[in-house]
């Protein structure tokens, strides 16, 4: 994983994204025209299809944004509920075949599928119970999912990430609609720097860590020397370094006039990560660095 800022200075192109979308073929209310139409008029560049425990495959009509055909799997394990969103899936797995997170992840391993935990806030299941067996995680959490926050205002996932990483867990974390109904759509995306608009560029993007998180504020840049990461990003109003325990640091201001800061990690934090908040209350979340 390549979450040290490199992908700023990498060739490639900048891709807007859903990664956790529902369609009429499990309990959403668009057909994956629909769909189709409603990220474009959005400026998408592509949609991650994860209707419940179905692969969809959309009409090859449709060009634009790319319909990526992914799968969202749930059930329950020892009391608490898992719902995993798998990408990169070549064929569709069956429904009810998974009985435990560790059964997942052997089938993610053998065909290279990337998971991620979806909205483990929402589904009550705490971050101890978020390590499976042998210490193992999902490479990737939803810090952010829009559905969620609709509807019971658990979309913020923030301290699963954050007790995941401060316990050495390397995991990206997602911004997703989690798509049901139109509201949804446009809550929470990921912008992916891709060498090329393909759904194997992309995924390639997505497992390196080269993207971050939005509802809205834009990060152009993040430069770092030796334990100091400086952010350039467009006008906000308030700036969050996170890392470790206690440490951290927030810069914020009176008007969204914020555009630059720059913090030095503390040494023995073995992670920080960026926040970033516009004047409408709209968050960006850069991934982890690691030290
Ligand atoms: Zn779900
Ligand atoms: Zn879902």
């Amino acid at each position: 994983m390549k979450t040290n800022g490199n992908m700023w200075n990498d060739k490639g192109i900048w891709l807007k994204g859903n990664t956790h979308t529902h369609t009429t073929h499990s309990d959403g209310a668009c057909t994956p025209g629909e769909i189709a139409s409603e990220y474009k008029r959005h400026g998408y560049d592509f949609v991650f299809l994860t209707d419940h425990e179905k692969r969809t495959v959309p009409d090859e009509a449709i060009r634009k944004p790319l319909l990526i055909p992914a799968e969202e799997i749930a059930f329950s394990y020892k009391g608490y509920d898992y719902h995993f969103v798998c990408l990169g899936l070549k064929k569709e797995w069956a429904s009810g075949s998974f009985h435990s997170p560790m059964q997942v992840f052997a089938r993610a391993r053998r065909e290279g599928v990337f998971i991620v935990q979806a909205h483990p806030y929402w589904c009550g299941t705490p971050s101890h119970k978020c390590v499976y067996q042998g210490g193992l995680t999902c490479p990737g959490v939803e810090v952010y999912n829009k559905v969620c926050d609709r509807g019971i205002a658990k979309g913020y996932s923030s301290v699963h990430w954050d007790d995941l990483l401060d316990t050495g867990h390397r995991i990206l974390g997602f911004a997703a609609d989690d798509t049901h109904s139109r509201s949804d759509i446009a809550g929470g995306w990921i912008m992916v720097k891709a060498r090329n608009r393909t759904p194997d560029a992309i995924l390639s993007a997505i497992r390196n860590g080269s993207f971050y998180s939005s509802q809205g504020p834009e990060i152009k840049a993040i430069v770092i020397r030796g334990r100091e990461i400086k952010i350039t990003c467009s006008p906000v109003m308030r700036i969050n370094f996170i890392t470790n325990r206690a440490g951290g640091c927030s810069i914020s201001a009176a008007t969204p006039r914020l555009k630059e800061a720059a913090w030095t990690v503390p040494k023995g934090n073995t992670y920080a990560r960026i926040e970033l908040v516009n004047v409408f209350g709209k968050v960006a979340w850069s991934n982890p660095i690691f030290f």
